[in-house]
């Protein structure tokens, strides 16, 4: 057998090793003039220095002018683990499905200003109308976990896995949060996307048609979610795109029933047992709450385990006087604690760190964006190709037809 995997030299995304640039220990994540934000060792999308030392309010005029003249064209939408001084401007909040399925509900509108991630923009594109322009005010603003499955790797896995146990015994599982090119490739093989809250339905359905799932690229995500269907963890294992077989031996991969790409989240991986165990000792009667993209170990010893949108709604219905501790992006625990005052809330995490690649998306670059629509210039559209935006659909539409 000849195999396409390599071990090769490991890379790691430029946004994961960015992902403590705006870690800090006091709470204040209030937003400052771009110029002085940008001397975080991070990168930033270039912009005219006029935007760079505005001050907030100075944005704040400006963004709200330039959004009534284009009212009639443009659509905001914003991620909840946005900052607050961006999400103040958008018209439509939620996690990146609701997003982007929301995108696609509005023919009407010509510019969809996206405010959130690449994929999230890429996945708006491929949901929205022809001749509707998805932007995406900062083109730094990626996400580390996308970015740990380069398309190439992705293909030579598959070729692999299919040379090896053979076709049609797979089944390419892809989570929201990842590029749509590798939604293509799901789409191509009979495969499907998942979001944190269908994973299970997602594999489910997966298993009633295949033997096997290879899981991409959140591996914790596909662990929690396998391991809450039954499957043991000697039936999972893990590819390593850096290593020939992904580190594994031919009988392994054979015995195997889900192969869990080696991909994380930077922020749901911050949370563990021990911001648990204090938590817990501070108030004994505290609720753990944490996201599915947390690590076993975390997920085992929490309460309550879900998306997004899953965690907001269960903490808004908790009884009043309850406490809480979140395991999940802090710009979001935030505005969850201001929204529901009646309650003790509070993020795992006693670091500050936000999604390091949701905040560059800085009201600097919403202004610029806005003002050169009124210009008539656009900059910064994301524009999926084609064939993948029609491959990337068939995998969006399986996991549509689950719900
Ligand atoms: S929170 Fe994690 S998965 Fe979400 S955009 Fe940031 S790095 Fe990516």
């Amino acid at each position: 057998m000849i195999f396409q995997t390599k071990t090769k030299t490991p890379i790691t995304p430029i946004t994961e090793t960015e992902r403590s640039a705006f870690c800090r220990e006091e709470t204040d994540l209030e937003t400052k003039p771009l110029v002085e934000e940008t001397k975080s060792k991070a990168r930033w999308q270039k912009i005219p220095i006029e935007y760079m030392r505005l001050t907030p309010d100075e944005l704040d005029t400006r963004i709200s002018k330039s959004k009534n003249k284009l009212k009639e064209k443009i659509i905001i939408l914003g991620h909840h683990y946005q900052r607050d001084q961006i999400i103040k401007y958008t018209d439509y909040q939620g996690d990146s499905f609701k997003l982007a399925q929301y995108a696609a509900s509005i023919p009407e509108l010509e510019y969809i200003i996206f405010c959130g991630v690449h994929f999230m923009a890429e996945t708006a594109d491929i949901l929205s109308k022809k001749h509707q322009k998805v932007i995406l005010p900062n083109l730094t603003a990626g996400c580390s976990m996308a970015d740990m499955a380069i398309t190439e790797d992705v293909l030579d896995c598959w070729e692999d896995l299919n040379e090896l146990v053979g076709n049609n015994i797979v089944t390419p599982i892809t989570y929201m949060n990842s590029t749509a090119a590798i939604k293509s490739i799901c789409g191509e093989n009979g495969g499907l996307v998942c979001t944190s809250s269908n994973a299970t339905e997602a594999m489910k359905w997966a298993f009633s048609n295949r033997e096997k799932i290879l899981f991409i690229p959140d591996q914790h995500l596909g662990r929690n979610t396998g391991k809450k269907l039954g499957i043991k963890l000697d039936e999972m294992v893990i590819w390593n795109p850096f290593k020939e077989l992904g580190g594994n031996t031919l009988d392994s991969i054979k015995n195997s029933k889900l192969i869990l790409w080696q991909g994380h989240c930077s922020v749901h991986t911050r949370f563990n047992i021990d911001q648990i165990e204090n938590a817990k000792k501070k108030f004994p009667e505290i609720n753990i709450i944490v996201h599915p993209e947390c690590t076993m170990d975390v997920v085992d010893n929490s309460d309550f385990v879900g998306s997004t949108e899953y965690i907001i709604k269960t903490i808004s219905e908790g009884a009043p006087g309850s406490i809480w501790g979140v395991g999940t992006e802090i710009n979001l625990v935030n505005r969850i604690a201001k929204q529901n005052t009646d309650k003790t809330i509070f993020c795992l995490d006693s670091m500050v760190c936000p999604c390091s690649t949701m905040y560059r998306i800085h009201p600097a670059y919403l202004c610029w964006v806005l003002e050169s629509i009124e210009s008539g210039k656009i900059i910064n559209q994301i524009e999926v190709d084609k064939k993948i935006i029609n491959n990337s659909k068939i995998a969006l539409n399986r996991m549509l037809a689950l719900e």
